[in-house]
């Protein structure tokens, strides 16, 4: 657990200035956070880009992580039902609670947090209507198409940014997810190994596994 007095003291409100193009600002600071009983010590850092639905929440894990240290990185997409309100719709929840067990327990752990990634991209709203669909038969991807909005209109462009931006663009990534690792490797992220997140599924996600299973090809 990262505890040094000196180090949160050098960090603390030290603005930096990106490099990158497709970001305008980050800061960063430490973060006390409380998971599964522990208080664990993160560097929190929050990106901007010029569009304002471009934002980004980082988390840190240090523990004497060793020169050229591989990161373990979850990028997640953010969840309203599921993160705060622990939808079981959904496996947003469990696979956030199990990506924050890795990070929190490895020397350079990395969590990438999304907030306008809701529902693959689609938005609050849209996911809502979807979700109707889905309690008259239709599966997660047919219900999208239903509503005219894309299976899948997720960007990884502003998470590819901020690992180059933290120097980290060789990677291990938490996911079941194959196409997650595909667009990270196109915007010039070297994903070297992808650990799956294996949670169990509930009466109300059942479907919606095994469709992002059969559909998606996500590894479940
Ligand atoms: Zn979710």
């Amino acid at each position: 657990m990262y505890t040094s007095q000196l180090r949160e003291a050098d960090m603390k409100s030290s603005a930096v200035k990106s490099v990158e193009l497709d970001i305008d600002w980050a800061v960063q600071t430490v973060m006390p956070i409380e998971f599964r009983g522990r208080e664990i010590h993160m560097e929190a850092r929050a990106y901007q880009g010029h569009d304002p639905h471009c934002q980004a929440m980082v988390l840190i894990h240090r523990d004497n992580p060793s020169p050229g240290e591989l990161p373990v990185v979850r990028v997640h997409s953010g969840c309203v039902t599921g993160d705060i309100f622990h939808s079981l719709r959904c496996d947003c929840y469990p696979q956030l609670q199990a990506s924050m067990e890795v990070i929190t327990t490895s020397r350079l752990g990395v969590m990438v947090y999304l907030p306008y990634h809701e529902g693959r991209g689609i938005g609050l709203v849209n996911k809502i209507r979807t979700y109707a669909l889905q309690d008259q038969g239709y599966d997660t991807v047919d219900a999208n198409v239903a509503i005219g909005a894309p299976i899948e209109a997720r960007d990884y462009d502003l998470a590819a940014h901020i690992l180059f931006d933290l120097g980290y663009s060789r990677i291990a990534l938490l996911t079941n997810n194959p196409a997650k690792v595909n667009a990270l490797r196109a915007e010039g992220i070297t994903v070297v190994e992808q650990r799956s997140l294996i949670v169990k599924a509930s009466p109300y996600n059942k479907r919606y596994l095994a469709t992002k299973k059969e559909r998606m090809a996500h590894l479940l």
